[in-house]
């Protein structure tokens, strides 16, 4: 409950840092969308903004303009450019983990998406590992990609720096339990309590943030952690494109795995730790280039939920339109005629 409170207060102030910077922006006549919880608007923002900047800057370097203009609209555009930081920063520190209501005690193994953006989202498991995970960090950092990581809380706990920096670096972290128990059988209460209690604790010592994303090892929906997780209101996260990196070693055959089974709205299953993933790091570069070659564009798991939300909102209005428009087109019809 305290992670709760802690991360709607965490939202209230949001609002208000959020509210004041709008003022500043719309202030310097920027046509900015304030509210920046997917990617794809913050996308669509920073490119107007960067519109805009160009537009100052084109109309300041005419020669008759004064010094003084010039030097008020370098100040301006570094006031903007500062802001946008900050508004990205708030963005990774909050939005990038919560999950639309929709989502929230279901399971979810990808989405069908309309648009012709094509976005597909990168999870990798068993971490945080030894060298490995810091090289997948890496890959990731160098293509400016933000990706999900189901972390299990035993390495978590003995390697928590790793963990810290997953999300210091934009990347969403959430639970996959504390001891990765992937057995068919039911487990008992306290058991499960405990998988996803304790890591969750230790994901929000570590890093500040609560998560409300599970995946259950190896997938298995039938042992009860993932009927606990729903009751947590968690989303269960499984995947539609399966690298097998457990079974195959070669990077090759794994990249291969990858781009033949990549969808629109798909999730994408690696793994960063629970053994030796060199071969995840050596493929990890092609899989990146070739997801980019069919044209795709890489979201976290909250993010990609939030695209398919906000589809089916568009969906939902749209419908009740086309109700209200029918029963008009009805009442009309019911009317008496005028009498002559
Ligand atoms: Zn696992």
């Amino acid at each position: 409950m305290t992670n709760l409170g802690s991360l709607s207060r965490q939202g209230k102030s949001l609002a208000t840092v959020i509210a004041a910077s709008g003022s500043f922006l719309i202030g310097m006549l920027l046509p900015m969308e304030i509210w920046t919880n997917q990617q794809t608007t913050t996308k669509a923002t920073t490119v107007k903004t960067a519109t805009n900047t160009k537009q100052i800057n084109q109309s300041v370097n005419n020669k008759d303009t004064p010094l003084e203009v010039i030097k008020i609209s370098s100040v301006v555009a570094k006031k903007i450019n500062n802001t946008k930081q900050k508004l990205r920063e708030l963005e990774l520190k909050t939005f990038n983990f919560s999950v639309p209501k929709r989502f929230q005690s279901q399971t979810v193994k990808n989405v069908t998406l309309n648009s012709k953006q094509k976005v597909i989202s990168l999870t990798f498991d068993d971490g945080p590992w030894n060298k490995t995970t810091e090289q997948i960090l890496d890959i990731l950092k160098k293509h400016n990609i933000r990706a999900t990581f189901f972390v299990v809380g035993q390495h978590l706990n003995v390697r928590q720096e790793i963990g810290k920096k997953i999300v210091e670096e934009g990347h969403v972290i959430a639970n996959h339990t504390w001891n990765h128990p992937s057995k068919s059988s039911k487990m008992s209460s306290d058991r499960i309590k405990s998988e996803i209690g304790r890591t969750a604790d230790l994901i929000y010592k570590i890093t500040g943030r609560t998560t409300n994303l599970f995946r259950p090892p190896g997938g298995v929906l039938v042992n009860g952690l993932a009927d606990y997780a729903k009751e947590r209101k968690h989303t269960v996260v499984l995947w539609s494109a399966d690298s097998v990196d457990w079974y195959y070693r070669s990077a090759q055959q794994i990249t291969k795995k990858v781009l033949n089974r990549a969808s629109n709205g798909g999730i994408v299953l690696l793994h960063d730790g629970g053994g030796p993933r060199g071969h995840v790091v050596e493929a990890l570069p092609n899989i990146i280039a070739g997801l980019k070659k069919q044209g795709y564009e890489f979201v976290t798991i909250p993010e990609l939920l939030t695209i398919k939300d906000r589809e089916l909102h568009q969906e939902e209005l749209a419908q009740k339109r086309e109700i209200k428009k029918q029963e008009t087109n009805a009442q009309e019809n019911k009317e008496p005629a005028n009498k002559e």
